[in-house]
């Protein structure tokens, strides 16, 4: 039965719709779908379901293959920038010029490269996002949303979506089925062979330590632990830690001034060049003609693969192009969405914001801290998300594909690089952006068509 009939049926009826979200929560929780509450952050004695949408999202097979099938051509493209500080100073100049943050991470970097890498084990954990955009045309096309290289949430939690989804499939009439295709073992695998291959470049004389390996003592600490405790020996080992990963850019910051955490033998996630691959000015350099080329030489086919997936984006340098930019997006801003250096949602501003900005910024250099990009116009999906605190009604939806990438280098050698699935996030039509920690949008699962 088609989606909107079951979901016609449902709404004429209440108590079977109850009786369905009970059920559907009832498994969220059964398959450890949960999540700590916003009034006890830290407290692992009360627990809540992770929101989730009620249904699976249809999504369109081939785009999904095509965001699956260019993944590793990304993790190679954002290995390649972090390890090019030409590009970067040349990328960001303008932007360094204007937001301070940027700024602050190009410093570490270039400290970095004068320094010298201490660590030459490189991981990167990227979730590449994307929108349908069903613009005028009303074809669907795969549009690239982001990278991120830092804040990547949901790992964990996706596998466990299609689980509820195809119980209700169950309860009656309703036989739609979400699709898993993440492997929580692969990311796991990736921070396993991080560890071997830092043990092993610890020790110089090979010995059966490796072999020993798979019983990996795992710490979990909050960062401030890691700055109030860690400490550096004279090897510079990080006492605390040997994989760092950064959940947040303030804490990216932090860590890397205060204990002489950029010199340690740690393996950072992600590196600092490797954050600066994934900001949103980045994005916008790599959307000009010739500059993908410059990375895949003789790789028309992976240039082409990754050109598809971009949306248009434009420069807001001090310039001709960047006056062209400011005139065009003051002409029809909700045609376009424009965008700061920042992560984890929430910074984008949209509509008649976008004047009151532009208005404020545009003849100065301020306003080269910002990129502006096309909007995506996905076509809404009906849909019950259910999230504690929120009354259940149905809602017009939009999703946001994310897909998992990981890569493993140790100094040239690449030792693995791979498309570890994905995750589809579902929010209100009714609101611009909303992120999973703050229970704006939901966790969904694709129903391939
Ligand atoms: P962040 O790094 O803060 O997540 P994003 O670029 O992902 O920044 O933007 C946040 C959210 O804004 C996205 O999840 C999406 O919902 C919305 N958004 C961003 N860019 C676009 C776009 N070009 N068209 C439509 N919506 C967008
Ligand atoms: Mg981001
Ligand atoms: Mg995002």
């Amino acid at each position: 039965m088609a989606t909107e009939a079951i979901l016609q049926r449902l709404i004429t009826n209440p108590e079977r719709l109850k009786d369905l979200v009970d059920k559907a929560k009832d498994v969220a929780l059964q398959s450890g779908m949960v999540i700590r509450t916003k009034e006890k952050p830290n407290s692992s004695e009360v627990v809540t379901y992770y929101p989730f949408s009620l249904f699976p999202t249809p999504v369109p097979k081939a785009a999904f293959l095509q965001a699956l099938a260019v993944q590793t051509h990304f993790n190679t493209l954002v290995d390649k920038i972090s390890q090019d500080p030409d590009f970067l100073e040349e990328a960001l100049a303008s932007t360094i010029q204007a937001d301070d943050f940027t700024a602050k991470l190009f410093d570490i970097y270039r400290h970095v490269q004068q320094e010298g890498r201490t660590q030459p084990i490189v991981v990167g954990l990227l979730r590449s996002d994307y929108m349908l955009d069903q613009g005028e045309c009303r074809t669907s096309s795969l549009k690239q949303i982001e990278i991120n290289t830092i804040s990547v949430a949901g790992f964990g939690v996706i596998d466990r979506v299609p689980e509820v989804h195809r119980y209700l499939r169950t309860c009656n009439s309703v036989f739609i089925i979400g699709l898993t295709l993440f492997n929580q073992g692969n990311c796991v695998l990736t921070l396993v062979k991080t560890w071997e291959l830092y043990v092993s470049h610890l020790l110089s004389a090979k010995n059966n330590f490796l072999s020993l390996c798979r019983n990996i003592p795992v710490i979990r600490r909050k960062f401030e632990d890691v700055s109030r405790r860690g400490s550096l020996d004279d090897d510079k080992k990080l006492f605390v830690c040997v994989c760092i990963y950064f959940y947040s850019c303030e804490t990216f910051s932090l860590m890397f001034w205060e204990i002489g955490f950029i010199r340690s033998l740690a393996v950072k996630l992600p590196d600092i060049g490797t954050q600066l691959a994934g900001t949103k000015k980045v994005q916008q350099v790599l959307s000009k003609p010739g500059v993908l080329e410059k990375f895949f030489p003789d790789q028309p086919r992976v240039v082409e693969r990754i050109r598809a997936t971009f949306a248009g984006l434009y420069t807001l340098d001090m310039g001709l192009e960047g006056d062209k930019t400011v005139e065009m997006a003051l002409a029809a801003p909700d045609q376009f969405v424009l965008k700061p250096q920042r992560e984890g949602g929430g910074n984008n501003i949209y509509g008649s914001d976008i004047c009151q900005v532009l208005q404020q910024v545009k003849e100065s250099t301020e306003r080269t801290a910002y990129i502006l990009m096309d909007k995506i116009q996905p076509t809404p999906v009906q849909n019950y998300m259910l999230r504690r605190d929120f009354p259940l009604q149905i809602s017009n939806c939009d999703s946001e594909l994310g897909v998992f990438g990981v890569y493993v280098r140790q100094g040239k050698d690449t030792v693995m690089n791979e498309c570890v699935g994905h995750l589809l996030r579902t929010k209100s039509s009714e609101v611009s952006e909303g992120g999973l920690t703050t229970g704006i949008c939901v966790v969904d699962s694709p129903l391939l068509l």
